[in-house]
Parts: structure tokens; C-alpha cells; sequence
């Protein structure tokens, strides 16, 4: 274990034997145990159409979640401007399951953006498209255009509160946590530094368990030497989330399900969806949501879902009803819909 902790760097420091020496050590390691991922190339600069779609896809969500939708939208739109031409409700169906879903509404306006006005070429004109932010914009054009960017998300938050032993809890430390990695950027191979960061914190300096014996940085890392690299970032303690209740409508004709689409402003919007009561946060009684039903119809409940949404927990009563859909919606498959309500329409039999 080593027993110094890492020197701090300050705004203005001139480039340092330590830093330096950090890049050295992880651009070797990134050289060696980069991730083979579906958008990375190894040998030039990334399509920045792949770079931008990967990055959107993967706020929030998973590589291995990405990686399928990522292929499939690939192979059904291969450029921006068959993205832009696109049918809206086509990518949207597409992206069905992989959550969040002002993402894809996001991008198909930025697609429709770049393809009459041309692909940004600095973070700043990556910045101003729907659904880019900071991290977003310095990712792509670190990866893509090889700008000395600085691309800050959780995993490098973390990074950073571990190798310098930062005391000050998250979110205040934010700001503190971006300078740190921030002063560690340079000219040198943008895009690969942004990736080994993050390879980094996903692959070693992982949030519960960090692989320090694996780290190239462990002879560097000042939360290694304190023994208890877990406990960074340290964090103020979290308000529990709160919960709503609803119930959706569950009319089932030969595997096929009566979608609506969702009002385009709000959460899930613009998605196919099963009618649903609002979500509130008082529960419903029966006959509060019978006063609520799509179509008159011998509804009963079936079963009852919980779904994890980023600012709230949702139970979801699910009620069936063998009867004539209403007048607006479709007959659908459930597998083109989001997670809740797919979990909605497999909750329980018809009765
Ligand atoms: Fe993270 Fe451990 Fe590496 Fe420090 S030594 S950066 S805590 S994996």
C-alpha cells in the first residue's frame, strides 16, 4: 500500500512529473484492456454520427443494455440524415425498453438539425443540439474530433474523489471533482483519455468494489492508501424517493394489446403506452379507478407492478377487461412498448 496520498493539482499548476505520469500509466493500461464496444475504433477517429448515438444511448443506461439497440439502429439508419428521415413513431418504437425516452424524441430533432444544417465540429456546436449536455457534447468531441475536452460524468467522479482522496461529499463536490480531472487533460490523445477514464470506472474503480490490485494507478491513489477506497466519493445522506400510484387498462385480443399514444409533453412522451389513470400520490381505490376506465367493460384487477423511475416509484394496479377497445389506439405488441408498461401488459391473466 502506498504511503503517501496524491499530490493535489491547482488551477494554473504547470504540467507536473505527477501528472504526467498518471496519463503514462493509464493510456498503457487503455492500450492493453481497452473494452471492444461496438462504437469504438481503435485506429483513427470514430464516425461522429456512431459517437453521438452511442453517447445518447448510453446516458443513463448500461453498455450491454446499449449495445443491441445500438447495432439495430445502425443497421436501420445508417447515417444521420436516414435517422432525420426517419418516421418519428418508428424510433421511438426502436428505442422502446431502453428507458428515458425524451432521449429518442431528442434525437431525431438533433438528427433533422444536422442533417439541414450539418454536423457540429466543437463541443460548444455539439452543445447546442436537443438532448446534448456538457458531458454529452465533451465526450463527442473528445472521441470524434479529437478536442482537448474535459468529460466529467459519475465513473470520473468517482475516479477523481478516490485517487485524491476527496473529503468533501457529493454533489458539493462536484465542481472540485471536474477541476481535479479537468487538470489531468492535455492535447495528447483526447479522445483515447476520455475513454480510458471511463473504461477505468467501469471496468476497476467500480462503485462497490474497486479492483485496486488491478489499478494501474493503485501506487497513486490516495483512498487506496487510506485503506477504505470505498467509502469515496463520500456523499450526503439521500431523501427517499417518493411514490405515486395509478392503474392502467388492460384489453387483450389475441396477444395484441389496445395502445394509446402518450401526450407528447411529460414522462414517456409521445410513447405507445396502455391507457392509464394519472399518477398521483394518494392511492386509488377500486371504484375510484372505475370511474377512470377507457370503456365501459367488466373490469377486474389482474395484478399490480412496481417500476423505479428516476424521481419517483410507481405501482401500477393492472386492470383486464374482455371488451370492445375505445374509439383512439391500435392493436399492438407489447414487446414495442417502455419497460412499464410491458411489465403492465404481462401482469396477470385477462381475469
Ligand atoms: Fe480506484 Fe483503487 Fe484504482 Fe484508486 S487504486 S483509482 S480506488 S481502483
Amino acid at each position: 500500500m502506498p504511503a503517501l496520498a496524491q499530490k493535489r493539482p491547482r488551477p494554473g499548476d504547470k504540467p507536473t512529473a505527477a501528472r504526467d505520469n498518471l496519463r503514462k500509466l493509464l493510456l498503457k493500461w487503455y492500450d492493453r484492456h481497452a473494452r471492444d464496444l461496438p462504437w469504438r475504433v481503435r485506429t483513427g477517429r470514430p464516425d461522429p454520427y456512431r459517437v453521438w448515438l452511442s453517447e445518447i444511448m448510453l446516458q443513463q443506461t448500461t453498455v450491454a443494455a446499449v449495445a443491441p439497440y445500438f447495432t439495430r439502429f445502425l443497421d436501420r439508419w445508417p447515417t444521420v440524415v436516414a435517422l432525420a428521415a426517419a418516421p418519428r413513431n418508428d424510433l421511438l418504437g426502436a428505442w422502446a425498453g431502453l428507458g428515458y425516452y425524451s432521449r429518442a424524441r431528442n434525437l431525431h430533432a438533433a438528427a433533422q438539425v444536422m442533417a439541414a444544417e450539418g454536423v457540429p465540429t466543437s463541443e460548444a456546436g455539439w452543445r447546442a443540439l436537443p438532448g446534448v449536455g456538457p458531458y454529452t457534447a465533451a465526450a463527442i468531441a473528445a472521441i470524434g474530433f479529437g478536442e482537448a475536452s474535459n468529460v466529467v460524468d459519475g465513473n470520473v467522479e468517482r475516479v477523481m474523489a478516490r485517487l485524491y482522496a476527496v473529503e468533501a461529499p457529493l454533489p458539493n463536490a462536484k465542481a472540485e471533482l471536474r477541476e481535479l480531472a479537468g487538470a489531468l487533460v492535455t492535447a495528447d490523445r483526447p479522445g483515447d483519455w476520455a475513454q480510458a477514464l471511463m473504461d477505468l470506472g467501469a471496468t476497476v474503480c467500480t462503485p462497490r468494489s474497486p479492483k485496486c490490485d488491478v489499478c494501474p494507478w493503485s501506487a497513486e491513489c490516495a483512498a487506496f492508501a487510506s485503506g477504505a477506497p470505498e467509502t469515496y466519493p463520500r456523499r450526503t445522506a439521500k431523501a427517499e424517493r417518493p411514490r405515486r400510484y395509478g392503474a392502467a387498462f388492460r384489453i387483450e385480443h389475441d396477444g395484441q394489446f389496445w395502445l394509446v399514444r402518450r401526450p407528447d409533453k411529460g414522462l414517456l412522451g409521445g410513447m405507445a403506452a396502455l391507457p392509464t389513470t394519472e399518477w398521483r400520490a394518494k392511492k386509488w381505490s377500486r371504484a375510484d379507478v372505475l370511474k377512470h376506465v377507457p370503456v365501459a367493460g367488466d373490469w377486474k384487477k389482474t395484478g399490480a407492478i412496481e417500476h423505479v423511475f428516476t424521481h419517483f416509484a410507481l405501482t401500477l394496479d393492472v386492470y383486464s377487461a374482455d371488451t370492445a377497445p375505445p374509439n383512439d389506439g391500435w392493436w399492438g405488441d407489447a414487446s414495442a412498448l417502455p419497460t412499464v408498461f410491458k411489465k403492465a401488459a404481462q401482469a396477470g391473466t385477462k381475469r
